[in-house]
């Protein structure tokens, strides 16, 4: 077996690896890029970017089928073309695909693997039948679906966000086991392609790390486009009914029974941490299979770091990035940056979305912090209404002593873009009357932030 020898190895090409790459790329150092799977990763190839691509064409449905509420006049039905919604999303995912293989393979100084890597020791990983050292190595392999030990589904054929990617037809009915981010992003979207859609969530709300007013406001939106919330499924059983697909739940209220054509299981993510035999390594993971890593995101073995979803803290595509962000800066720039310096920040893509950042209002509450808050619903900002979007509200909260913003929800038109500017002030540690004096453009849903800022009031304990 030939051994090679690296200035760095890099496993997985998500998020953090590629950049982190060209980096090491870039200061003249001699790298190894291991793939076993398609070239970007999750977001690329079924995560972020083509669900948002589908979600698009479900909006420009949805908006044609409302257009008579405009003035405006679409004759005949509207229908989605399952073939060319998927064809759309293709080219635009595959198009990202492409460019991150075209980058790692373009770059000075670095030999790409294709293969599963793993460890065979504290800095040696096999990949097919070679054996690579390096003196640094970098792990940056992401996550896959959940598959829950559910009653009936080694019977049962289902759907994962992967094989989604492949749907280029019209679901009858969609089940969808699983009311949390990612099968509230494939509900909505399936419904306005003209499926029926029945989300089935085991606990008493949707979203259920969200404040409660978020999660029922969300449910209400749904609900309005004609899509099936069933809560309480603390028994959820499935089994094959005819050609589809029955769901037994054990719901508070409605039907024991739910019937449908295909199913899709959204419950959560586990990381791909078991191949890589990090034991060789001396690298720890938790419970759940996520590697430990410390504040600067270096794992048990001093000579390995993770990054990404895989580390467990952050499970999204801008968490990952700013996990390389922190590792190159430490690594290049001795910069002494923590992964607890960051604030929280993601989004819901629903319409609308869901722009969320630092803590909720449960979380402010149950660590007995001093809070003012400021809500506004969307039938009250002039944008939403002239847009004709003006479901959800937004909703701030403040420290009533150090005057720092604690955490916000814009639940609404363009929430996942205003949201960023609270999450500026948040960085810059601006008080919130720095915020509410600033002169905003009309009409945006942004204007309103100031508004918001200066109607607070004392947040209940
Ligand atoms: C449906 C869906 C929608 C999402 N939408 C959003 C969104 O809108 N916004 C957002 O911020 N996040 C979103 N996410 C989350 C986001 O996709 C991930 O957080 C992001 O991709 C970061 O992943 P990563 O860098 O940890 O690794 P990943 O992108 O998961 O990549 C890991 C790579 O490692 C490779 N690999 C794994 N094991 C090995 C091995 N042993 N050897 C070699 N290679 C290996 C894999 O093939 C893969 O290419 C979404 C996720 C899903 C599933």
């Amino acid at each position: 077996m030939p051994n090679l020898t690296f200035d760095a190895i890099i496993i997985g090409t998500g998020q953090a690896g590629p950049p982190l790459a060209a980096r090491f790329s870039s200061a003249g150092k001699k790298v190894a890029v291991i793939e076993r799977g398609k070239f970007g990763g999750t977001c690329v190839n079924n995560g972020c970017i083509p669900t948002k691509t589908l979600v698009a064409s479900a909006y420009a449905a949805h908006l044609a089928r409302r257009a008579s509420e405009y003035g405006v006049d679409i004759a005949g039905p509207v229908r989605a073309d399952m073939k060319r919604v998927k064809a759309r999303k293709d080219e635009v995912s595959g198009a990202s695909n492409r460019g991150v293989e075209d980058w790692m393979r373009g770059l000075a100084n670095t030999t790409v693997f294709q293969g599963q890597a793993r460890f065979i020791g504290p800095n040696a990983v096999q990949v097919n039948d070679q054996t690579l050292t390096a003196a640094q190595i970098f792990v940056n392999v992401g996550g896959r679906p959940l598959i829950p030990d559910m009653p009936g589904l080694e019977q049962t054929s289902y759907l994962t966000n992967e094989s989604m990617m492949d749907v280029d037809y019209l679901p009858e009915h969609l089940i969808i086991v699983g009311g949390s981010y990612i099968g509230l992003e494939f509900g909505q979207m399936f419904r306005r392609f003209g499926a029926k859609v029945t989300v089935i969530e085991m606990g008493p709300r949707l979203i259920g790390r969200e404040d409660e007013d978020v999660s029922q406001t969300v449910k209400e939106i749904l609900e309005k486009e004609s899509i099936d919330v069933r809560l309480n499924a603390t028994c959820l059983s499935v089994e094959k009914s005819g050609q589809g697909i029955a769901a037994n739940v054990d719901c508070t209220a409605g039907a024991p029974r739910v019937m449908g054509s295909h199913l899709l299981l959204a419950v959560g993510r586990v990381p791909n941490t078991e191949a890589l035999a990090l034991d060789k390594a001396g690298i720890e993971v938790d419970q759940r299979g996520y590697i430990v890593v410390d504040e600067a995101l270096r794992t048990t073995n001093p000579k390995v770091w993770a990054i990404g979803d895989c580390n467990g803290k952050g499970a999204f595509t801008h968490t990952s990035y700013n996990d390389y962000e922190i590792v190159a800066d430490n690594l290049f720039n001795n910069a002494g940056r923590k992964v607890s310096e960051r604030i929280t920040a993601y989004a819901l893509f629903i319409d609308p979305p869901l722009g969320r950042v630092g803590m909720t209002e449960a979380e402010i509450k149950r660590a007995g912090i001093h809070a003012l808050v400021g809500t506004r619903p969307m039938t009250r900002v002039g944008r939403a209404v002239e847009k004709g979007e003006t479901q959800g509200f937004m909703k701030i909260h403040v420290d009533a002593n150090s005057k720092r913003i604690l955490g916000a929800a814009i639940l609404g038109t363009t929430g996942d873009e205003v949201v960023h500017s609270l999450l500026d002030a948040m960085y810059a540690r601006l008080p919130y009357t720095d915020v509410a004096r600033a002169m905003r453009i009309h009409p945006t849903v942004s204007e309103l932030i100031p508004t918001v800022l200066g109607e607070l009031r004392p947040l209940e304990k």
